[in-house]
This record gives structure tokens, sequence and C-alpha cells, in this order.
């Protein structure tokens, strides 16, 4: 079995299959798991970002019990931050969560993570160009492998005829942001496409920076602010796991929706310093010793309840499935419950 994608979504998925006893390839276009699960590391000072999400809420007590289960084999820690005193607190005291020794750390340990759970391979710089199927109905997996340069549209099109191909496999089940899942479902099922390019995804621009640690820094770890441009403010050296720089804080400070929207085809630079001038309200007149902007183009899909059944697409007679957090109902939650729902179909069907 292939799954197209090594967020949470498809790491969970190919744990849930490989341990049902399906053999799993996770292909992924990045360099390593993890997704909108990101954690960057600048080099040489060894500085690390979460600057996809920043932590893990967890209020639904299935997720509350898988968060404490990874917590048990040490794939992810309790986080209890100081909030800023005029951060408003949308979680009304439930736990945050963040994986280790970054965000990224949950995935890894998901695909490779536990000494005694069946192996399974991930196949890391491998962009899917295409879905084909054989005349035996195993499928075909065109792919490129230069992760600094995905292929989209007409390039992607004019790689295809060249394009290495992995396989075959009996099911492939795609577990990516529904825009990147759309091209690729075209040929095979239109409806799951069409649906997918109807699925609105949020942008969001995420700063990472690194300032002073002087005597009037912030003493707190995390704030919402209550309106905009910035949705969070989180001090990434003080989570645990994290390595601390003396005389420095490190901080990923993400723009709200909205804000990110306006900004889209804006410089990163120029990004970096609208956020640090907005962040001065929050973290006070700082020396910036780093700053650097990423944006995201697909970061959350609006939040939904989404019935058990309709948290995945499976179709038997292709072997064909789909999932991640847009149809879980978003978040890291919907994307780990829509893991679960695609496994209950599709690890039905044989390997
Ligand atoms: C800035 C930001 C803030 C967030 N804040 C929160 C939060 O506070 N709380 C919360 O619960 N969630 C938050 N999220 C959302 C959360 O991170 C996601 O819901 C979750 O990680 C999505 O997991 P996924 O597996 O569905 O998708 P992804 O993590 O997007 O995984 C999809 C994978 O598919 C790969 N891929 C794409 N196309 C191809 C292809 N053609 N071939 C091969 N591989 C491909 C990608 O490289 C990626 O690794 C945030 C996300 C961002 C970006």
């Amino acid at each position: 079995m292939a799954v197209i994608g090594a967020g949470l979504a498809g790491c969970t998925l190919a744990r849930a299959l490989a341990d049902a006893g399906h053999d799993v390839t996770v292909l992924d276009k990045a360099r390593g798991p993890g997704g909108r699960l990101s954690t960057r590391r600048v080099e040489p000072q060894g500085w690390t970002f979460d600057h996809g999400a920043v932590a893990l809420g967890a209020r639904a007590p299935a997720w509350r019990q898988a968060l404490a289960g990874w917590a048990a084999q040490g794939a992810v820690a309790a986080w209890s931050p100081r909030l800023a005193p005029d951060s408003v607190q949308p979680l009304d005291g439930a736990a945050l969560w963040v994986g280790l020794p970054g965000m990224a750390g949950l995935c890894r340990h998901l695909l490779h993570g536990q000494t005694d759970a069946r192996p399974l391979e991930l196949l890391a710089r491998h962009q899917v160009l295409a879905l084909e199927r054989d005349a035996d109905g195993r499928w075909w997996l065109p792919v490129q492998r230069d992760e600094a340069a995905p292929l989209d549209g007409e390039a992607r099109a004019a790689a295809l005829p060249q394009a290495p191909r992995c396989g075959p496999y009996d099911t492939v089940v795609l577990s990516l942001p529904p825009a990147q899942a759309a091209s690729l479902l075209d040929p095979w099922r239109a409806d799951w496409a069409h649906e997918a390019r109807s699925t609105v995804l949020r942008p969001a621009w995420s700063l990472m920076a690194v300032v002073d640690d002087g005597p009037d820094a912030p003493d707190w770890a995390l704030a919402w602010p209550a309106d905009g441009p910035l949705a969070v403010l989180a001090r990434d050296d003080v989570k645990p796991g994290r390595a601390m720089h003396p005389g420095q804080q490190r901080w990923v400070i993400q723009a709200t929706a909205d804000w990110s929207a306006q900004h889209l085809a804006d410089r990163p630079e120029a990004v970096a310093d609208a956020l640090v001038a907005a962040a001065g309200r929050w973290l006070g007149p700082r020396r910036w010793l780093h700053t650097s902007a990423h944006r995201w183009a697909y970061a959350t899909s609006v939040r939904a309840m989404v019935s058990p059944e309709r948290r995945a697409r499976w179709d038997a007679a292709l072997g064909l499935g789909l999932c991640g957090e847009a149809l879980g109902g978003g978040g890291a939650e919907g994307a780990w419950a829509s893991a679960q729902a695609a496994a209950a179909v599709s690890g039905a069907a044989g390997s």
C-alpha cells in the first residue's frame, strides 16, 4: 500500500496500516515527515522553530487519549506556558501538547520511533506527479526528487514521460491538502477532485525570530491577541525538550488568516518587517537578532463537525482513498481523526 503525504494524517494512517500487517510505503515531497507540524532549523546557530502549528490543543477525549499515549512513548510532552497578561484564552484551560524534540518529531515517531513496531518505508524527496494504473489494476506513481523545486501545472505534465515510477501498489491513499490532492484525483475521481477544489484552506505567514533576553523581556511564553494582525506569539525555546541559548529568546509569531491573505504576495522581508512592528506591542523594544518569514499558502481549514463516516473517502473498486485534516474537521485533531477513518476503510483491503 502507498500513502502519499507524511503529515500527521499520513503518518497516523501509515502506522495503523503497518500495525495491521500491511506493507506500507509513504512518499513525501519534503526532505522529511511532518508537513504542517514542521520544525525549521537555522544553522550555524542551531536555532529551531516550530513554524507550522506551534502547539496542539486537546479537548476531545479520544484525541486527548492519543496524545497521552504518545507522551508515554516520549513523542510529545504537555506544555503549560505562562500566558501574556492580555492574551485571550481560547482553550479554556485545556492542555497544550508539543512534539519532541520539535513538532515534526511526532510524525517521525509514528513512522520509525517504536523499535518493536512493524517497519515501514518512507520515500522522502518524492513528489508524486500523477496516479497511473496498469492493465492489472495496480498503481504506479511517477515522481520527481528535487525537493527544492516542486513541479506544478505544465511543468508537471512535461516531466511526466521521463519521470521514474514507484510501485506497483494495490492501494493508494492520498493524505494531502485538498488543493494538492485535486490534480492527482482528476482522472480517477472527478467528484473528489471537485470537492477538494471547493474546500477553503486559509493561509498563514509565520515569523521566526530571535530577540535579546534583557531584564525587560517578556516573562510569559504564549499570547493569543484578541485582534489582528497577529494570531499567536509562542516562545519556542521554553517548550519541553528544546535547546535554550543564553541571552536569547526564540519566538514564532503568526499572522491572522485575514492579514495573511491580504499580504499573500508580499516579499518575505516586507512581511517580516510588518510582523516585527506588530510584535513590538507584545515583546517591547527588543534587539532582533534573527528574523525570517515563511508563507503557508494552505495552513488551516475552517473547523467543522464531521461525522465519522465522512472523515475519509474510499473507492474499493479502484483501491483509492483520501484523507487529511480538512476532511476530518480541521486542525491536527482533524488530521488524526481523518487518518483513523481512512485506516478503518482501507485497512480492510489487501496489501
Ligand atoms: C501556521 C500554521 C498554524 C497551525 N496552527 C494549528 C493549531 O494551532 N492547532 C491545530 O490543531 N492545527 C494547527 N495547524 C494545522 C495543522 O498543522 C494541520 O491541520 C495538520 O498538521 C495537517 O496534517 P495533514 O497530514 O492533514 O496535512 P499536511 O501536514 O499538510 O501533510 C501533507 C503532506 O503532503 C506532502 N505533499 C503534498 N503534495 C505532495 C505530492 N504531490 N507528493 C508527495 N507529497 C506531497 C507535503 O509535503 C506534506 O508533508 C496549523 C498549521 C499551520 C501551517
